[in-house]
């Protein structure tokens, strides 16, 4: 067990939120969603229990917006950054952007996902395994995928 807190926040330092307990399943996703929630080519996410994220300072700020026939985002409504992805298939968890940590160095990706909708120009070096779309065992989803 890793007795470090997991603390992260907003560019403009308006929301702050702990981790309760270490998140899991971080990866890469190249969805077109990420891609125009974030501006850069790929985003970051790790998932922790939904319980497990508490938010420490602005929760009042956060907007929340429908970002597909299935999913949520949620942002600084001041600034803008990107905290979380809820989505209708995986209720217990909530996936955040593992850039938004105070240390992201803790939480590195592991796997790609949405590799199809890849920006061209974007090429990771990495050996990290690489999917379509959803990686096949993702929970909740059980062999049937939600529309994107
Ligand atoms: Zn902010
Ligand atoms: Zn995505």
């Amino acid at each position: 067990m890793d007795e470090k807190p997991w603390t992260g926040g907003c560019a403009c330092g308006a929301v702050r939120y702990a981790l309760l307990s270490a998140p899991f399943d971080a990866g890469w996703c190249h969805c077109r969603t990420c891609q125009l929630n974030s501006g850069a080519p790929a985003m970051v996410f790790a998932s922790v229990a939904a319980s497990k994220l508490v938010w420490t300072k602005g929760e009042d700020r956060l907007k929340r917006f429908q970002s597909s026939s299935f999913g949520h985002r949620v942002f600084c409504g001041d600034c803008g950054t990107p905290f979380l992805m809820e989505v209708d298939h995986q209720p217990e968890t909530v996936d955040f952007s593992v850039a938004t940590l105070d240390e992201p160095e803790r939480a590195p990706p592991g796997f790609h996902i949405f590799w199809g909708s890849r920006i061209g120009w974007f090429e990771p070096k990495d050996a990290l395994p690489r999917h379509e779309r959803f990686r096949p065992d993702t929970r909740g989803l059980e062999g049937t995928e939600p529309p994107t």
